[in-house]
């Protein structure tokens, strides 16, 4: 197969891994750094322009899109899917994932589990914001956020409150959710491809601190997971739309919910706390399943 792979920086871990399992299985594969693609889009001829050249045809598309360059990135693969290139996950789906809100609402339809959430764009009601979802403490989250930056845990009503106010004043929008202190800082990665979970760990947060994000000192290990999370985390792949998805789960008393679905998710961690070869699993789900003009939205929506 001829592979494209849309990321910033080849020399990302997850970017050489899956360069690395495409040329083992005899796959041509080339890094394409999405801000410097430009297009033509008129309908009759689209076309991919790339330092001078127009790109040739792939067989498939690898969207490694940043959450910082979604608004550009997804346009670039759009403009793959228009031109019939089987993308890894389509753009739309991307898109959904990308927009927390907007995942919660599709996951909440579709009956799977999540902290109790709200979401207010006027600060008068704050205090039954807060009573909405539980009572302190309450983790607040910027819609934004990534790695664990911009969540917040607001541990009596009155830190809650002035933290909400704060972010409305700076024209933020914020999540408010029911605060999982079961979950004693831990959750669950459940890597999703073709819908099964083909790995999953265990993040622990750093002490003293209830994310547990890798990127803030938590520390990562292999993970059985239960029969009710790993259907938990397939349809909440599925739900969006997503081949090949993070989804982040915590052990809540009321079963397993949902925190986040990523579509691009990190290798690093999972395959050196797993010993498993996610990106070969990753190109063969490609070999199975690319095919050109397969693209279900092609672009659209
Ligand atoms: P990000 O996308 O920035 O990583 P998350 O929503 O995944 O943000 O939150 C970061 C971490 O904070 C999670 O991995 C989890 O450990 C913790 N966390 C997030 N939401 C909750 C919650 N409602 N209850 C308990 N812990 C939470």
């Amino acid at each position: 197969m001829n592979i494209a792979m849309l990321a910033r920086n080849p020399r990302l871990y997850s970017h050489q891994r899956l360069v690395e399992a495409a040329k083992e299985r005899d796959h041509e594969i080339r890094v394409i750094d999405t801000l410097k693609v430009y297009m033509n889009i008129t309908s009759h001829r689209p076309e991919i322009r790339y330092a001078g050249e127009t790109l040739p045809m792939f067989d498939a598309v690898i969207p490694r899109i940043g959450a910082s360059i979604t608004f550009y990135g997804l346009a670039v693969l759009r403009q793959f899917e228009v031109m019939g290139v089987w993308p890894l996950n389509e753009s739309v789906a991307i898109g959904r994932s990308r927009d927390k809100l907007r995942s919660l609402q599709l996951l909440a339809r579709r009956g799977i589990g999540l902290p109790v959430t709200g979401f207010a764009h006027d600060a008068r009601n704050t205090d039954d914001l807060i009573e909405m979802v539980g009572g302190a403490p309450v983790v607040i989250k910027l819609l934004e956020g990534t790695q664990g930056v911009g969540v917040i845990l607001g541990e009596t009503h009155s830190s809650a409150k002035s933290t909400i106010e704060a972010f409305r004043g700076a024209k933020q929008n914020i999540l408010v959710q029911e605060f999982i202190k079961e979950a004693k800082g831990v959750d669950i990665r459940c890597f999703v491809i073709g819908g099964k979970v083909v790995g999953s760990m265990m993040r622990k947060g750093a002490p003293d601190e209830f994310r547990s994000n890798l990127h803030r000192g938590g520390s990562a290990e292999r993970v059985r997971i239960t029969p009710e999370e790993r259907s938990t985390a397939v349809r909440a792949a599925r739900t969006l739309g997503l081949n090949v998805a993070g989804v982040d789960l915590l052990r809540s008393n009321h079963g397993p919910v949902v925190m986040e679905v990523n579509s691009s998710p990190g290798l690093e961690g999972i395959e050196k706390a797993t010993n498993l070869d996610l990106a070969g699993m990753i190109i063969e789900f490609l070999e199975k399943n690319a095919k050109p003009n397969k693209t279900k939205t092609r672009g659209q929506g």
